[in-house]
């Protein structure tokens, strides 16, 4: 059996569900995520849509897209976040502070370019994306 982690929003009237492994999983330093969520990186972890099930209070999820490939989801009640959905991707980011029970496995930290939070870990720095999904593939120092 494939392992489920549960999620909720803050006051927790939305639940979600995600299971299996996550296509992907790092931490991303671009100022929408930063201005978004009021912390300087998201640790992402990106599943196909089919691995994410929202189980309660899918009427008080609310979506706010700024651009076509990130619909940001968030709880209606209390404000907070749950996922941003990339549909040029095809790929749900669900935050991994909204699944506790997730193992968080970074790979590499994406639009390292715009960083305000130096983190020295060894991973891979991308300057915004990895040439596969779109992006310059380009590195940078830590
Ligand atoms: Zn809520
Ligand atoms: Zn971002």
């Amino acid at each position: 059996m494939e392992q489920s982690h549960k999620g909720s929003c803050f006051c927790g009237a939305v639940e979600l569900t995600v299971t299996g492994e996550p296509a992907a999983a790092g931490y991303c330093h671009c100022a929408s995520c930063r201005s978004w969520s009021a912390a300087p990186v998201n640790a992402f972890s990106l599943w196909k849509p089919d691995a994410v099930k929202v189980t309660k209070g899918a009427d008080k999820i609310g979506t706010y897209h700024k651009t076509e490939n990130s619909h940001r989801k968030f709880c209606t009640a209390c404000g907070g976040h749950l996922l941003t959905d990339h549909p040029g991707f095809g790929l749900i980011d669900v935050y991994a502070a909204t699944i506790p029970t997730y193992r968080h496995e970074p790979q590499l930290h994406v639009h390292y370019g715009e960083t305000v939070l130096r983190i020295k870990d060894g991973l891979p720095k991308m300057k915004d994306m990895p040439k596969e999904m779109g992006g310059s593939g380009i590195t940078l120092q830590e």
